[in-house]
């Protein structure tokens, strides 16, 4: 979705709400690819904020379906987006600020397209700026057996899967072989 800035660069003050939608089903990033089976439409408040300079404010709701980290269930995960960005006009040619807010103009290069802001590349921005670590289907979810598969949240298995404790197993070996003398 593109939204044409022209108007907000050229007139000095002039601000601009709206709501444009996020069309996507899917979300693709180098972690895979992710369902969306939730979205807001992505409010958007756009100001002058000099010649050929715009504030971009905003925010959208998104529901993405993740696999829990230990037993892979699906797992609805909501982003809550709000985000504030400033972008230029191609016919920018800076303000004389500081070297600190040019760089944030270069930062936004990539959501503009000519004259228009690109929103899906926005929202897609935001999403990779707060992907999360990890993703778990409940805070103790106890994973699947690595020996035989099964789902540990369902029940137990009856797979030996201790793990000893190296320093228990040091002492252990040291019983054997006080046995065997
Ligand atoms: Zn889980
Ligand atoms: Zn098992």
């Amino acid at each position: 979705m593109l939204v044409n800035l022209t108007d907000v660069f050229t007139n000095e003050g002039q601000v601009r709400e709206m709501d444009v939608s996020y069309d996507a089903d899917t979300f693709t990033d180098q972690y895979g690819t992710f369902q969306i089976r939730e979205k807001s439409p992505v409010a958007l408040r756009l100001s002058n904020i000099g010649r050929s300079k715009a504030l971009v404010q905003g925010n959208a709701k998104l529901t993405l379906v993740f696999a829990c980290d230990r037993c892979l269930r699906d797992v609805d995960y909501t982003f809550d987006l709000s985000f504030d960005r400033v972008v230029v006009s191609p016919e920018y040619t800076g303000d004389g600020m500081d070297h600190e807010a040019s760089m944030d103009d270069e930062d936004s290069a990539e959501l503009m397209e000519g004259y228009h802001l690109n929103v899906d590349e926005l929202i897609r921005n935001e999403l990779l700026l707060n992907w999360p670590m990890k993703v778990l289907c409940r805070e103790d979810c106890r994973g699947i057996c690595k020996t035989c598969g099964k789902d540990l949240n369902e029940g137990e298995c009856g797979c030996d899967n201790f793990v000893p404790d190296p320093r228990m197993a040091v002492i252990k070996d040291l019983f054997n072989a006080n046995k065997e003398v």
